[in-house]
């Protein structure tokens, strides 16, 4: 995967809000029509799209509600808490990076949804969080929590060995998924995966879905596939993507990488 780190400099300069808005419309909308074609052309189910945000600011956010958005992704706790506190039910939150487990407490109050659970200590951290953020709101009179939605992330390159960071090895899937089936106050939605540079998306994304298929041995409800990028998003929709997480192509360059 791309390196996406290492956001640093605030220098850009912010375009007036009228021409923003412009832009993500235009790109949004560029973006909703090769989901459309990409459905189109395989037969495919419309899969959910993610807006990826990281980086960009809340006032970016709010437009793309205002088009219509209605979920987005987010790969830093700290920046996604503080998002997520200023804009609250305006969009559904998706958190899709990698994720240590001290991080688990902070990341239900907001998330809808966790894309990269890859270890059994991760499951166990974010069980513990929900339930604990259960009995704190039953405790103050809260409205009840849905249970939390979690993919079991995959590590997709061939090289890849046990604790490697970014996604469980394939051959882990069943005990993985089953652990995660197995915890209270989660819910195991499917899999996940990013396609490793240089290797083929369309073949990675039909490995993803023959791993979909062992999952779903475990729960047959675990249908979901968090599949496609801006570069891929076509052969993921191809090989059964449900949710396609799309950054760039609809905000621009991430402020701050290159
Ligand atoms: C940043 C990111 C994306 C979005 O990537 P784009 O190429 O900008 O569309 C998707 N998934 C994950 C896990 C990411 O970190």
């Amino acid at each position: 995967m791309a390196d996406v780190t290492g956001n640093s400099d605030s220098s850009t300069v912010v375009p007036p809000v009228a021409d923003r808005r412009e832009e993500l419309q235009t790109r949004l909308h560029g973006v909703r029509e090769r989901i459309s074609s990409a459905v189109t052309a395989t037969g495919a189910r419309e899969p959910t799209l993610i807006v990826v945000t990281k980086y960009f600011p809340v006032s970016d956010l709010r437009i793309l509600a205002d088009l219509g958005v209605t979920a987005v992704g987010e790969n830093r706790d700290q920046e996604a808490s503080s998002k997520a506190a200023e804009l609250g039910d305006l969009l559904q939150w998706h958190f899709i990076g990698q994720l240590q487990t001290n991080k688990a407490k902070s990341v239900v109050r907001y998330a809808h949804s966790i894309h990269s659970v890859d270890r059994a200590s991760l499951v166990t951290a974010l069980g513990k969080a929900v339930t604990a953020d259960q009995q704190a709101r039953a405790a103050s009179g809260d409205p009840e929590r849905a249970q939390l939605e979690c993919f079991v992330q995959f590590n997709l390159d061939g090289n890849a060995v046990a604790g490697d960071r970014g996604g469980a090895l394939p051959a882990d899937a069943t005990a993985l998924a089953e652990t995660l089936a197995g915890t209270p106050g989660l819910r195991l939605a499917g899999v996940m995966a990013v396609a490793p540079l240089g290797a083929s998306p369309a073949a990675v994304f039909e490995d993803l879905r023959l791993i979909s298929e062992t999952v779903r041995r475990v729960d047959p409800a675990a249908t979901a596939i968090s599949a496609g990028m801006s570069g891929d998003l076509e052969e993921a929709v191809g090989a059964g993507a449900t949710h396609l997480r799309i950054g760039s192509d609809v905000l621009g360059p991430r402020p701050g990488v290159r």
